[in-house]
């Protein structure tokens, strides 16, 4: 078995692996990414971009659902379940394609197949016909992450679909129980709920979006449980058992102790997720980990010289745009190259469908905990003219300050608010003050009036509300 040698070795070619080797490549290094199904990961073929492009299906229904509210008469409205899986695949080929053209340009070179520890620095390769060796200076795991079995699910796992099963389903149940409350589960919630399910949620947590802003949290809650969505917070499975090709649920609240059942043709388990670790042997590596997953400092290094960590194989939010900046930040480091210091609260966190949600910073309740000294203000949309002519009467935003100082948290609900979080997370890395901001006026009638409403109301001038 010969061994080809590297400046870095990649294993896993999802968005914590692929910006790795983008950059690695971009510095002249000598890198090779080890993959042992399609670069892209879990992002590109079961996440983010299938996701995404579902929701975006969905919101396409919502539309045309409301057009008449804009006097647009659209008669007969219906859908193709088959043909909005295709849309789905359709992104997402086009971004496969893409993402390999880059790796071609890029001249990055991948492995196929399944890697695995031999030693710190040798990898061994094994796919269906061969075992090859890779030897490399520096390695970067970003192996991922994968759908969990939760107990209460354990004796019967086909029960329950996971969100990879939930992206391929062939028609659209007519109802569903989504547990787990967090970013995926009100993804699927909302977009379920808009095609025509009958849709419950479990929550374990006091809210829905446990890690969010608590008001921002029950605006979602509010405006959830106005579309139809049962809602079930604080609350935990007792038993779960298949009925007559559906699924019965008996939960309990575990505040008033209320036992409900509840019974839905499907299930499908959002909550939580394991580090892939299984096959590059950690133990023989003796790989320290945290809570399964593999533990770094904020260079990305792990407590092996030489071996670092990205992406959701680490114990930090499992969010490509965390996955991108590890990667990268790892490669800098490993090249010597002045790369600034990775500070995870600088990045924004979203939770997509309807309506949106986008955060960065701190929530109220962090802030107070590290003790800070704040003030927070919150603003309705409604205040914003935009929101009249779409005829939306949902949207929140709310900012959290150091008094007298910086903005250090910006929360947003509401429709398309991800796109704004970009202006609220410069915003709050350049420690900008409210009176920094206020001088700069929106553009009008925009949903982004809603950052610069706020900014003013924050500075005592507010311009359209109170
Ligand atoms: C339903 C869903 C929706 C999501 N939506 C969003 C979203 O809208 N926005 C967002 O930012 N994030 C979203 N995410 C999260 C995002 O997909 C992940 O954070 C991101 O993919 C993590 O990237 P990664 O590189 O760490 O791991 P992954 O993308 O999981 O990639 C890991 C890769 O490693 C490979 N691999 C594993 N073990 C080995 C081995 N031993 N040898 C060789 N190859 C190996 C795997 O085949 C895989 O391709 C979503 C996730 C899910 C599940």
């Amino acid at each position: 078995m010969g061994e080809v040698s590297y400046d870095i070795a990649i294993i896993g070619g999802g968005p914590g692996g692929y910006s790795a080797a983008l950059r690695a490549a971009e510095l002249g290094l000598k890198a090779v990414v080890i993959e042992k199904d399609k670069i892209g990961g879990t992002c590109l073929h079961r996440g983010c971009i299938p996701t995404t492009s579902l929701l975006q299906c969905a919101k396409v229904l919502e539309t045309v659902n409301r057009a008449g509210k804009f006097g647009i008469k659209v008669e007969g409205i219906s859908y193709d379940w088959q043909a909005v899986q295709k849309a789905k695949s359709v992104s997402a080929n086009r971004l496969f394609m893409g993402l390999n053209t880059l790796f071609k340009q890029r001249k990055v070179e991948v492995i196929k197949g399944t890697a695995t520890f031999d030693e710190p620095e040798l990898i061994r390769i094994d796919d269906a016909t061969k075992s090859r060796a890779v030897r490399a200076d520096n390695i970067i795991i970003a192996t991922g992450s994968s759908p969990q079995i939760i107990p209460e699910f354990q004796r019967n796992p086909n029960m329950a679909m996971n969100t990879d099963q939930a992206l391929e389903i062939s028609e659209v149940p007519k109802s569903i129980t989504v547990v787990g409350g967090g970013a995926y589960g009100v993804e699927f919630a909302s977009l379920f709920k808009t095609f025509g399910s009958d849709v419950s949620i479990i929550e374990r947590a006091a809210h829905l979006l446990p890690r969010d802003d608590h008001e921002v949290a029950k605006y979602l809650e509010k405006s959830f449980t106005k579309r139809g969505i049962n809602i079930y917070t604080n609350t935990k499975i007792q038993a779960a058992v298949q009925l007559n090709g559906g699924v019965q649920i008996k939960v309990e609240n575990q505040s008033t102790g209320e036992v409900k059942t509840i019974t839905s043709d499907k299930v499908l388990v959002t909550a939580g997720r394991i580090a892939n670790l299984d096959d590059i042997d950690i133990e023989t590596l003796g790989l320290r980990t945290k809570y399964g997953f593999i533990d770094t400092d904020s260079d990305m290094r792990t407590n092996i010289e030489g071996v670092f960590a990205v992406g959701d194989v680490t114990f930090n939010p499992q969010y490509a745009n965390f996955a991108f900046s590890e990667g990268i930040h790892a490669v800098e480091i490993i090249a010597g190259v002045n790369s600034p210091t990775l500070n995870l609260k600088q990045i924004p966190i979203y939770t997509f469908g309807y309506p949106e949600l986008a955060k960065v910073g701190y929530t109220e309740d962090e802030a107070r905990q590290v003790g800070f000294e704040i003030e927070t203000v919150g603003l309705p949309f409604q205040a914003v003219s935009r929101s009249a002519i779409n005829k939306e009467d949902i949207g929140f935003a709310k900012m959290v300050s150091v008094k007298g100082g910086p903005i250090i948290g910006i929360h947003l609900i509401g429709p398309d608010v991800v796109d704004l979080i970009s202006e609220a997370m410069l915003i709050t890395n350049w420690e900008a003050t409210a009176e920094d901001v206020a001088q700069f006026l929106h553009p009008h009638p925009s949903f982004a009036e809603s950052i610069g409403e706020t900014v003013l109301k924050l500075a005592g001038k507010p311009l359209h509300s109170l």
